[in-house]
């Protein structure tokens, strides 16, 4: 396998062709951004950590039968997956209400919801995340109902999954986000699910341990990434 020309590069990644047209190398940047753009800056260490964060979930995901782009990582800061064709819409599943969904139904945030909500984003380049709902989706022919209904399934198998494993180690699933891609005839879980993704509290401080830290100013940014992936990985491997 043999690296070529750059896809996309984004917010928290490079993407790279191959010379398999259905394989592609994602490489994790240290870059970080905030605030649409607005804020930019550098959590050191930060891609090696969600190259591996993203290898232990994706992983955990499969095994409990979510099929995933992830095939393997290729070094440090690298991880090769299935080429998709990414629809350009992320699903947002929240249990705790965080973020901008405080404003909009006017809960604080903190508040458990009584049941999970999903969210459906417009991808848009710089111009982030306007709120849609299916009928935009199937109106601009992003996807088709039945295919985002399917999406939403899985958003919500994998909000059980990651809510239940991270429990374990401490950590509040509060909410996140996911992207999807059309490989073949499949639809397959793709780009991230890092600290950059996801609102990660540590269940007994109810501290953030994922990319608000960067946004709000909250310090140990760095050690907080570093937090997650060793209660991750269990303390003799680190
Ligand atoms: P963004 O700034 O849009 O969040 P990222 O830096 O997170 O971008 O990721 C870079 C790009 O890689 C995004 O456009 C994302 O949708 C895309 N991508 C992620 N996984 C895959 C994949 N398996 N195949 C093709 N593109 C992908
Ligand atoms: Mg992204």
């Amino acid at each position: 396998m043999e690296i070529r020309e750059l896809i996309s590069e984004g917010k928290g990644k490079r993407i790279y062709a191959t010379d398999d047209p259905n394989l592609a190398v994602l490489y994790f940047k240290d870059e970080a951004t905030a605030f649409h753009g607005l804020k930019r800056g550098r959590i050191l260490g930060k891609g090696e950590i969600n190259n591996a964060i993203c290898r232990h979930l994706f992983t955990l995901l499969k095994d409990a039968g979510i099929e995933n782009h992830f095939i393997s990582t290729l070094d440090a800061r690298q991880s090769l997956v299935k080429r998709v064709q990414i629809i350009p819409i992320a699903l947002k599943v929240r249990n705790i209400v965080a973020g901008s969904l405080a404003q909009r139904i006017r809960f604080p945030e903190g508040t458990r919801l009584s049941s999970p909500v999903v969210e459906v984003v417009l991808k848009d380049g710089e111009i982030d995340e306007s709120l849609i709902n299916n009928s935009h989706v199937v109106a601009m022919g992003l996807a088709t109902v039945d295919e985002m209904n399917y999406m939403k399934g899985i958003a919500r198998k994998v909000n059980d999954i990651l809510s239940d494993y991270l429990k374990e180690i401490n950590i509040e699933l509060i909410d996140f986000k996911l992207e999807f891609g059309r490989y073949g005839d499949q639809i397959l879980l793709a780009d991230e699910i890092s600290p950059d993704s996801c609102r990660f509290w540590d269940s007994q401080t109810m501290e953030p341990l994922d990319i608000d830290r960067f946004r709000y100013n909250l310090g140990n940014v760095e050690q907080a990434y570093q937090d997650v992936l060793h209660r991750m990985m269990g303390p003799e491997e680190n």
